[in-house]
């Protein structure tokens, strides 16, 4: 089978498509391996799916898996290392820096994450397509270890506080997954969001005219990574998806206990 990062013809690994990583730091397993993804709607009313185990796909050789693993070990320290969440959490500003973040490493790690999930074919992905140009773009430049330019591919990310007086609610709400949806902005950009481990990732994937507000929240090449700080409330698709879908399991008394933020 061809890998669909080299293209050759070689054995392919079951390759997750979201990194294990973000599972297993993001508390996304509960004590039995087990998260729940809510699948997004036009209506905003969010599908609710039990998953046991990283969603996993034959996708890539193992030297493609290594060569991206290898960003995935460094993502994991910048986002989930000891201390970091903490950190994150306890700020009351809306933008928080991270200071000295590798930028090609980081950067390859935000594209291969949006490119596996437009190759994937798996459902939960469904709504990330990049296009033949895109995709391939980014295959080349991911293979070619090239992280480009900073609004090339640009993601900038949020950390969703459910409440900051509650911490250990928002520990488990990190547990639910709003599944990647695709956006057209007003001013026509082409971006994907998705909230995962407690972050809220946008991918914007068209360039031109990017707004200077949303590129100052890029990974940017002075190695600084804005993230960004907000409740639900400022971020309609959390709202309007993720905590209508948690109300109603709720009612329906779930498998999941969690104490719903007033
Ligand atoms: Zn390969």
């Amino acid at each position: 089978m061809k890998c669909k990062l080299c293209l050759k013809e070689r054995e392919l690994k079951d390759s997750h498509i979201i990194p294990e990583f973000i599972y297993e730091c993001s508390g996304l397993y509960d004590g039995k391996q087990r998260f729940t993804i809510v699948k997004r709607t036009d209506e905003g009313m969010g599908e609710l799916e039990l998953r046991q185990k990283g969603l996993k796909e034959k996708l890539l050789c193992g030297d493609c898996e290594n060569r991206i693993s290898k960003w995935e070990g460094y993502a994991r320290w910048v986002i989930y290392s000891p201390g970091k969440s903490e950190q994150v959490k306890s700020v009351r500003t809306r933008v928080v820096l991270y200071e000295n973040v590798e930028y090609d490493k980081f950067k390859l790690f935000q594209m291969s994450l949006l490119w596996r999930m437009s190759v994937s074919k798996l459902k939960q992905f469904s709504e990330v397509r990049l296009g033949r140009r895109h995709q391939e773009t980014m295959r080349r430049m991911i293979l070619d270890e090239d992280s480009g330019a900073e609004d090339d591919y640009g993601c900038f990310m949020t950390v969703i506080i459910f409440d900051p007086n509650d911490l250990a609610s928002n520990e488990q709400l990190r547990r639910f997954w709003l599944s990647p949806r695709r956006v057209r902005t007003r001013d026509g950009h082409i971006s994907y969001t998705m909230f995962i481990g407690g972050f809220y990732y946008v991918f914007v994937v068209s360039k031109h005219h990017i707004p200077r507000e949303i590129r100052q929240l890029f990974l940017d090449r002075t190695n600084q990574l804005p993230i960004l700080a907000a409740t639900p409330d400022e971020v309609p698709d959390v709202k309007g998806n993720l905590l209508k879908s948690l109300l109603h399991l709720r009612r329906s008394a779930g498998s999941h206990e969690f104490r719903f933020p007033s």
